[in-house]
């Protein structure tokens, strides 16, 4: 079955086609700046195999790129596919579900409605995803279309971790609670991680005990419980948890009416600091980019420093906290761009953590190679810390197939 998964942003969409049969990427790509050609124009990157295509293209909107997407597809020399007619359906990835989808389904007019009820829960995310979907059924609208959403693997979680302290009503009246977020990524990683460990340590995956930590320019981590998600840093939004490039993770929430009075910020204001100026780069003053900040620290940049310490000793805590939620643990697994690629931060969060069973070896972490899965943890370690790259699109084609499979 060939699949084409679309992840669609405000002024983005990427786009992968796989043939699920071959376990092959056939093409792949990015439509960027989208809507923004006032000062530069869009672009379109398209890739097959080694072979990379990047040119301008005219996309003042999401439909216009999603035809840019599928003429490079069909294209003579650039294409993958003859026709439309080899693609078989299309999965989309959409951030938020809401408290009503715990798992993918077929896009029908319904589910459309209850995508666009949830866009006040994630106002930048549902809109440009909901566009994305519009599109590509109306370019390819004789094929089953799939909405995979971020949030749905939490729906695992119970109510004693998604409720928070709050009046009772807010939750009853908005929906304020824990949902959890990059929930795909903690999937992928932590069934590959389950896969390992029983295979290679004969741990059952149904009693499994795996704390996954998907570290990008976004951050989260998990508590996977025999293969179901009980607890999550990312909260009611993507800015709960831990420190990210620009987002401050954990605060003492009174900070936020104290600095509304002290600057005279509006909530679109405070809402900027906490999303945009926060994190990485608000402690540097420098940069929101983790291998910026590794070589302002080889310089001396105190700051830098500083916010490295603060990344690092964030994750550490909340492993530590994850492995009473969990009861004891297994495997600690690493995703994300700094997950995948930083042995300095994979060393500097599991430093100290040997009173759990973790022991990284030096070597093993420093020689991983990107794109590959490793154990980098000593053979005599009872907990493994494992590398795994996570691949969100595999999931989104998969559940694309398994709901379209379904309904056959
Ligand atoms: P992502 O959002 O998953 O693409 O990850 C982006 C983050 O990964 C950025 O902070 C990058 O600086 C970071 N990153 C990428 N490569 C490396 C590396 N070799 N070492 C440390 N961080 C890296």
């Amino acid at each position: 079955m060939r699949i084409l998964v679309i992840n669609c942003g405000s002024s983005s969409l990427k786009y992968q086609l796989i043939d699920l049969e071959k376990n092959k990427v056939e093409a792949r790509g990015l439509a960027d700046r989208v809507g923004l050609q006032l000062y530069e124009s869009a672009t379109l990157t398209h890739k097959v195999n080694d072979k990379v295509w990047k040119y301008e293209a005219d996309m003042p909107n999401h439909y216009r790129a999603m035809e840019e997407v599928v003429k490079a597809l069909l294209h003579p020399e650039m294409g993958v596919i003859k026709s439309l007619d080899e693609i078989d359906a299309v999965g989309h990835r959409v951030v938020h579900g809401g408290e009503k989808f715990t798992g993918s389904v077929l896009i029908d007019s319904d589910v459309e409605k209850a995508i666009e009820d949830c866009i006040s829960l994630a106002p930048l995310h549902n809109p440009p995803n909901l566009t994305g979907i519009r599109a590509a059924k109306a370019l390819l609208p004789n094929i089953p279309h799939v909405a995979v959403f971020d949030t749905a693997f939490h729906s695992t979680i119970p109510n004693y971790a998604y409720i928070y302290a709050l009046p009772y009503e807010f939750y009853e009246k908005y929906g304020i609670r824990r949902y959890g977020f990059h929930g795909t990524s903690h999937y992928y990683v932590s069934r590959r991680a389950m896969e390992y460990l029983q295979k290679t340590f004969g741990i059952a995956p149904s009693e499994s005990k795996i704390i996954t930590c998907h570290l990008g320019n976004g951050c989260s981590i998990t508590a996977v419980l025999g293969g179901r998600s009980i607890d999550t840093s990312m909260g009611f939004t993507p800015a709960e948890g831990l420190v990210m490039g620009t987002r401050c993770g954990d605060i003492d929430p009174a900070i936020i009416p104290f600095l509304m009075e002290k600057e005279d910020f509006s909530p679109k204001d405070i809402d900027e600091v906490l999303n945009k100026k926060s994190g990485l780069l608000g402690i540097s003053g420098e940069t929101n980019d983790m291998r910026d900040i590794e070589e302002a620290v080889a310089k001396g940049h105190k700051r830098a420093k500083l916010a490295f310490d603060i990344f690092c000793y964030r994750v550490k805590k909340y492993i530590g906290a994850y492995a009473a939620a969990l009861g004891g643990l297994h495997a600690i697994v690493f995703t994300g761009g700094i997950g995948e690629n930083g042995p300095m931060e994979r060393e500097a969060i599991c430093h100290g953590l040997e009173f759990l069973g973790v022991k990284i070896n030096p070597a093993k972490n420093d020689e991983t190679i990107r794109g590959k899965e490793a154990d980098i943890s000593e053979e005599d370690a009872p907990v493994r810390v494992l590398v795994v790259p996570t691949n969100e699109e595999l999931v989104i084609a998969e559940e694309t197939r398994r709901v379209v499979s379904s309904i056959k």
